[in-house]
């Protein structure tokens, strides 16, 4: 997900899900060079954009399932999806 936010002169702010050079994750934010305004009725919108952003960099891209019949509340791939009781890992063996 990358958030998108234009103001009223046209202007761009782009906030991009990413890691640093050591792997931590992080978020790339550029506005083109006039930079951007952000009126205060488009706050929380911008907050809201941040946060969806930083969760998704800090899951990564494609999150992975443990498999080999590991506990599905471990798993990244199976989180919030609730599989069917033992709450196994339906993941292929890794
Ligand atoms: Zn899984």
């Amino acid at each position: 997900m990358t958030y998108h936010h234009r103001d009223p002169d046209h202007d761009h702010l782009t906030i991009t899900p990413t890691h640093t050079t050591h792997g931590t994750p992080a978020l790339h934010i550029t506005t083109t060079p006039a930079g951007v305004l952000l009126t205060l009725d488009h706050l929380e919108e911008l907050v809201a954009g941040i946060r969806d952003t930083g969760r998704q960099a800090a899951a990564g891209p494609n999150p992975q399932h443990l498999g080999g019949k590991a506990n599905a509340e471990d798993c990244p791939a199976c989180w919030d999806t609730n599989p069917p009781y033992p709450f196994l890992c339906p993941g292929g063996t890794p």
